[in-house]
């Protein structure tokens, strides 16, 4: 008798692989800024606020009702496929929850994948395109390659999906940052997409329609499939 084979964890009927999508903000947060604007750890010595606003698109359309709606979609997606998704809020009208409690419920759920979606308010008349942060320098091994080849695999199904790499930010699409606290807490593999910005007509031509909301969250529910293998 040799030793006992060990299966691959899919292959357990009844295991199923589980997504963390963090739609970045909420809907109440602009009406509770005592809470909002509370300092919390930010994975890194410091403290950064608990939560913020986000930021809108020059008509008014906002980043948290963006952020839920892609997060939405691809849950469905990724949920149709047999995946498991956690989000780390459960509604747009809520208040936070705080970065760094966005983090601890991630890492709980044991995620292969950690997710957060979100979208920029850069000025300027050329600043467009998505962008892809990781946690760098890495604070762990989840922080190391699984987290920046997850990375880049959403950056290369993002621009193999027609959308357009940041002109004023990162390199070609990717941005490793130290600043971001649910990065620097995570304990499994993370990004952040920043699905383009929304002060550029551009940008925000496909940020506020419900296609190019469609279309984005495709791209991110085929780059978090391809990197899960
Ligand atoms: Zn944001």
């Amino acid at each position: 008798m040799g030793e006992p084979v060990a299966l691959p964890a899919r292959e357990f009927p009844g295991f199923q692989r589980v997504v963390v999508l963090d739609p970045g903000h909420n809907g109440g947060n602009a009406a509770n800024p005592d809470i909002i604007n509370s300092p919390v750890p930010d994975g890194r010595g410091n403290t950064k606020a608990c939560n913020t606003t986000g930021t809108s698109g020059n008509d008014g359309y906002t980043e948290h009702e963006f952020t839920w709606d892609v997060a939405s979609r691809v849950r469905e997606l990724l949920s149709a496929r047999g995946i498991r998704v956690e989000m780390t809020r459960d509604s747009d009208t809520g208040v936070g929850p705080c970065v760094d409690q966005r983090a601890a419920f991630a890492n709980g759920t044991g995620a292969a994948a950690i997710v957060s979606i979100h979208a920029d308010g850069a000025t300027g008349a050329n600043a467009r395109g998505f962008h892809v942060a990781h946690s760098s320098p890495p604070l762990n091994d989840a922080q190391g390659e699984p987290s920046a080849r997850l990375a880049a695999t959403l950056r290369d199904t993002l621009v193999n999906s027609g959308f357009t790499p940041s002109t004023y930010i990162g390199d070609n699409g990717l941005n490793p940052r130290a600043d971001l606290a649910g990065l620097n807490f995570a304990e499994r593999p993370a990004a952040l997409v920043e699905c383009g910005n929304m002060r550029h007509p551009e940008d925000a031509a496909i940020l506020e329609s419900p296609d190019g909301r469609a279309g984005l969250a495709v791209a991110i529910a085929a780059a978090i499939t391809a990197y899960l293998g």
